[in-house]
């Protein structure tokens, strides 16, 4: 099944150029039951898509409807029957009509008017057909809907609308060799080398029934809808309900053992309303699908203390406060003071015990010559220097050690989780090349932060084992 989905698939992609998303969730559509909406301007083949999907099952039955405003029930559901009506029972002929097909595809759906939108909605809903007095079960898994736009407010057209779990926004071919393609290769014939059965169709929501769904899924749900409500977007419990059942057959239709975060890229096709979410959306599910695993925040912690720590210990506590006579301002460390300096080379300073002045740069700056703070210090035994004392430099050194062990353990771990995310997402059919890139590029978040600590840890051996030059 995996390997007939995937040909498939490849194969529709080699017809349709930038439709990944469409057509993978198209078919997975297909087989969880749903049904797909179509959005976007004329023109973008959404028909033909609409039509080849169709093509790609074997021994179906299909119905297909261009509605305008004025369509009546008898071109969707089937004429009256005559026969019937002379004898007081209204029923319609419903063989070769919308009741009676496996597959359907209804173009400008939201044209749909009330004569027609209460039987719809029963059949897309309850798979059910009320016929006069007789209720028909109706053997529909999937209805591909088309529009240019979205539904105008009218409650009716919403609940249509809300029927669609799977919602693509179907945009114009972007890619100049695409376009080419497009407009000089003849589109007509696909004829796919495997179909899906009517039994391939029917199998899937049962097999998947007993999938299981990793714990960090189901987290991850409970976190995606506090956001949404956060943000005032609003999902019903039966949406929800369908997604996790189509997150179920989808990890099924892989030979998977359980439904994993990867899945949850899915999502971004079954929860806008607006195109304009789309986007939001995205980052928030990349964000959510490659979130868990290997966790360096405390490690990136440890090491910023580490590194914080002997930076400090580098900087020289100064014998006594400095004053600068000019600002009053008072130091107690010697880079501080060696700053201020810099900025103020003019400027001379006092000790606590007064009343002599001195100056820190070598270079006479000041009218006066006044002597060198520097040597001030070194003729109180108390040399400015920043090399570390031997004791604590081992004790440190011990430290930056330690850590370079477990930064590469932590690497190895990470390469690890990185190999098998790739290989998750190479096997995942139902994922576009382009969320397989931002999803791995999302992920090496986690391989910037460690080259990040091994760069800041490279840093702190520095600072620990250099020796400063003489400082003034
Ligand atoms: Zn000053």
């Amino acid at each position: 099944m995996t390997s007939k989905l995937r040909t498939l698939r490849d194969e529709l992609n080699m017809q349709f150029k930038e439709r990944e998303d469409e057509i993978a969730g198209s078919l997975l559509a297909l087989i969880s039951g749903e049904h797909v909406l179509f959005i976007g301007p004329p023109g973008t083949a959404k028909s033909m898509l609409a039509k080849d999907m169709c093509n790609s099952i074997d021994g179906g039955t299909f119905f297909y409807y261009l509605l305008t405003r004025f369509t009546t029930p008898d071109e969707i559901f089937g004429p009256l029957s005559l026969s019937s009506l002379q004898s007081d029972i209204f029923s319609r002929k419903v063989d070769g009509y919308l009741p009676t097909a496996n597959v359907s595809f209804l173009d400008e759906i939201f044209k749909s008017n009330s004569s027609i939108l209460n039987s719809l909605l029963t059949i897309l809903n309850e798979r059910k057909y009320h016929n006069g007095s007789a209720i028909l079960d109706v053997p529909l898994f999937t209805v591909f809907g088309a529009s240019n736009e979205l539904p105008e407010e009218n409650e009716s057209l919403e609940a249509l609308y809300d029927r669609f779990l799977f919602r693509y926004y179907v945009e114009y071919v972007q890619d100049e060799s695409n376009f080419v393609d497009l407009i000089t290769s003849s589109q007509d014939g696909f004829e796919p080398s495997v179909k899906l059965t009517i039994d391939d169709l029917c199998c899937m929501k049962e097999r998947s029934a007993d999938m299981l769904m990793d714990g960090d899924v189901v987290d991850a749900l409970v976190a995606l809808r506090r956001e949404f409500r956060n943000t005032g977007v609003i999902v019903s419990d039966r949406r929800w309900k369908k997604i996790v059942q189509v997150l179920r057959v989808a990890s099924c239709a892989l030979d998977r053992k359980s439904v994993d975060r990867t899945m949850l890229m899915l999502l971004q096709h079954m929860m806008w309303k607006r195109p304009e979410e789309l986007a939001t959306l995205r980052k928030l599910l990349l964000d959510v699908a490659v979130s868990g695993g290997i966790d360096l925040e405390r490690s990136e912690k440890d090491l910023d203390d580490l590194h914080a720590s002997a930076v400090l210990i580098k900087d020289y506590v100064l014998p006594q406060p400095v004053t600068c006579v000019l600002c009053e301002k008072q130091f107690h460390r010697w880079k501080e003071l060696k700053e201020h300096a810099s900025h103020n080379p003019d400027h001379y300073y006092i000790l606590p015990d007064g009343p002599e002045h001195y100056q820190l740069s070598a270079v006479r700056t000041s009218p006066r010559h006044l002597p060198n703070l520097v040597e001030k210090f070194a003729s109180m035994g108390k040399p400015v220097t920043l090399t570390m004392p031997r004791e604590q430099r081992d004790l440190y050194l011990g430290e930056v050690e330690e850590f370079e062990d477990t930064l590469h353990l932590l690497e190895i771990d990470l390469q690890a989780e990185r190999a098998s995310l790739v290989e998750k997402l190479n096997e995942n059919i139902w994922l576009s090349n382009k969320d397989r890139e931002d999803l791995l590029d999302h992920y090496d978040a986690k391989t910037r932060s460690m080259n990040g600590m091994k760069r800041m840890l490279d840093d702190t051996k520095n600072i620990v084992v250099s020796e400063d030059p003489q400082t003034n």
